[in-house]
C-alpha cells in the first residue's frame, strides 16, 4: 500500500453517468495530482470483480431505467460498500446512486427499487420533474453550486444530516429546503454539473479524508483556485 496512491472506485460509469457525472472522477484525479498524489481509477460495472484497494468511492446519476440495470449488482456488492463506509472511506453518490444508497426509491410507475441502506433516506417520485440550477449553503463546504434534474423527492431519517440548505432550486424535495445528505463519510447529493469541478472544497475533503486514513501527516497543497472561483460566481448568477 503506497502512501501517496489514491485508489478511486468509480461505480457503474456505463449506466450511471448523466449530465457529466464522470467529470467528478476527472476532478479528483486532477486535484489529487496537484496535491502530490498518484490517482488510480478503477471503473466498476455490473459483474466486474470488486477491487481490493479502495480509498474513495464515486457514483453518479442516471435515468430510472439505468438505476434498474445496476440495482441487482448494487445489492451484490452492498456488504462491501457497507464495510468501506463503516471504516470511514469517503464516498460521493450523485442523484440516481444517492437514491439507491438509501432505503428505497419508488418511481412514478410505482416500481419500488429497494436501496442498500447506506444512507438513512427514502425517495418517492413526485409528479413534477425538478430541473434547473441550484445554489445551496453547507456548513462544512460553504456555497455549493450545481444542476438538478430528478423526479425523486428524498426525505432524511434521523441518522442522515442534510448536506446543505437550498437558496436557489429545490434539492431533496419541495418541502424542507434540504439538499443532499451526510452520514459517516458519505456525501449524497442531487447536484450534477459536474459537481466536483464546481465545488473544489468537496473534492479536497474527499481526497484529504481518504489519504489521512493511510497517512495522518498528509497536508493538502495550496492550489490557485482563482479561475474556479470566477466560474462559480458566474454559475451562481445564472437563472434557475
Ligand atoms: N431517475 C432518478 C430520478 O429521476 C434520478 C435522476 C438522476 O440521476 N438525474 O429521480
Amino acid at each position: 500500500m503506497k502512501k501517496n496512491e489514491l485508489h478511486i472506485l468509480h461505480l457503474y460509469p456505463r449506466d450511471m453517468n448523466i449530465y457529466g457525472d464522470n467529470g467528478n472522477v476527472l476532478a479528483i484525479e486532477h486535484r489529487a495530482r496537484k496535491h502530490g498524489l498518484q490517482p488510480i481509477v478503477r471503473k466498476y460495472n455490473q459483474g466486474d470483480r470488486f477491487p481490493r484497494q479502495v480509498d474513495i468511492v464515486i457514483g453518479g446519476g442516471g435515468q430510472d431505467s439505468g438505476q434498474l440495470k445496476v440495482l441487482d449488482d448494487l445489492h451484490r456488492i452492498a456488504s462491501k460498500l457497507h464495510k468501506l463506509a463503516d471504516s470511514g472511506t469517503p464516498i460521493l453518490f450523485v442523484c440516481g446512486l444517492y437514491q439507491l444508497a438509501g432505503h428505497e426509491f419508488v418511481t412514478q410507475g410505482q416500481k419500488n427499487m429497494k436501496g442498500i441502506d447506506l444512507l438513512d433516506i427514502k425517495t418517492k417520485a413526485g409528479d413534477q420533474r425538478l430541473t434547473g440550477n441550484v445554489v445551496a449553503t453547507s456548513r462544512e463546504f460553504g456555497q455549493l453550486v450545481g444542476y438538478e434534474n430528478h423526479s425523486g423527492q428524498t426525505t432524511l431519517g434521523d441518522y442522515a444530516a442534510p448536506l446543505a440548505t437550498v437558496i436557489k432550486g429545490v434539492g431533496n424535495n419541495i418541502h424542507d429546503k434540504h439538499e443532499g445528505a451526510r452520514q459517516q463519510n458519505i456525501i449524497g447529493t442531487y447536484l450534477h454539473g459536474s459537481f466536483l469541478p464546481k465545488n473544489p472544497k468537496v473534492t479536497d475533503w474527499l481526497i484529504a479524508t481518504a489519504i489521512q486514513r493511510k497517512n495522518p501527516d498528509f497536508k493538502l497543497a495550496a492550489i490557485d483556485d482563482a479561475l474556479v472561483e470566477q466560474a462559480r460566481l458566474i454559475t451562481m448568477k445564472r437563472p434557475r
